[in-house]
């Protein structure tokens, strides 16, 4: 399942086709949305944005109103594919919602979590509503986050589970759950309640930092200079891309010691038991 990093360059790719232009032709694949087609049509798109696992696509106002919000969550399924606005790409997947501008277009397959909102109400679709601090999409500082580990719905759990929490910071799956917890040193069975206060500096300072890096280049969540060595010596994507996920038996950036494979709450999570003690 994508990762909100993965989420929020989809979108970019979104936007670089239908954003600033006019919707020429909106069209929904559902019938519960099909009344909104000719009350999207012909609007601009003013911005395509990201939050969490969710898209936002803006359109503009017209004849006063206040435009139109089409929020989409892919849940497992749901694809944005870019193209020719002339030219259906073949496909045998369910086309959910597209937007045609004079040359371009974007749309959507599959998903199946689409809703059409005035730009006001976004804020309480309950997804939305729940999500946590976003690092990849929102200006966000080191008070944000410590705000979360203080916060008693959050405190007294483990923080293996909590990454995985959108309402506690919003974005984060499998791989930046991992690489989140080696890179600050810290065992996922701890909880914030626990954490010293340098322990606290670097997981705050991984929180806000690894996933901004992982939007910015790609998915890569090792240190951008050796993963850049690493590419020079011709090591593949997969091997040079993470800290710790997905380097089972591998030895440690940090200290040589082979990495470890966990199950927790049914999902894989890799660490170091030595740069990360319980
Ligand atoms: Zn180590």
């Amino acid at each position: 399942m994508p990762e909100g990093p993965e989420i929020r360059r989809s979108m970019d790719k979104v936007a670089a086709a239908v954003s600033g232009r006019v919707a020429e032709r909106v069209v929904f694949g559902l019938d519960r949305h099909k009344p909104y087609e000719g009350e999207l049509s012909g609007r601009q798109v003013e911005s395509v944005t990201a939050r969490g696992k969710a898209a936002l696509v803006h359109f503009a106002g017209r004849h006063g109103d206040a435009g139109w919000t089409v929020y989409s969550h892919n849940q497992l399924y749901g694809k944005w594919r870019t193209g020719s606005a002339a030219r259906e790409p073949k496909t045998s997947r369910q086309l959910r919602f597209a937007i045609y501008g004079a040359k371009r277009a974007a749309r959507l397959y599959s998903a199946s979590d689409i809703r059409i909102v005035r730009p006001d109400d976004v804020d309480s679709i309950d997804y939305i509503a729940r999500l946590g601090p976003d690092p990849v999409n929102q200006a966000l500082d080191a008070a944000d986050i410590a705000g979360q580990f203080d916060d008693r719905r959050f405190a007294g759990r483990n923080l293996g589970g909590l990454l995985l929490n959108q309402a506690f910071v919003a974005g984060i799956g499998n791989y930046l759950r991992s690489d989140i917890l080696h890179q600050a040193g810290i065992h996922p069975a701890r909880k914030p309640r626990e954490l010293h206060e340098d322990e606290r500096q670097r997981l705050i300072h991984a929180l806000l930092e690894l996933p901004v890096q992982a939007y910015e280049l790609a998915g890569i969540t090792n240190d951008p200079q050796r993963a850049a060595r690493m590419k020079e010596e011709g090591v593949s994507f997969g091997a040079r891309r993470h800290l710790a996920f997905t380097r089972e038996g591998k030895p440690c950036y940090g200290c040589g010691t082979r990495i470890e494979r966990f199950v927790q709450g049914g999902r894989r999570i890799y660490l170091c038991p030595v740069c990360q003690p319980d």
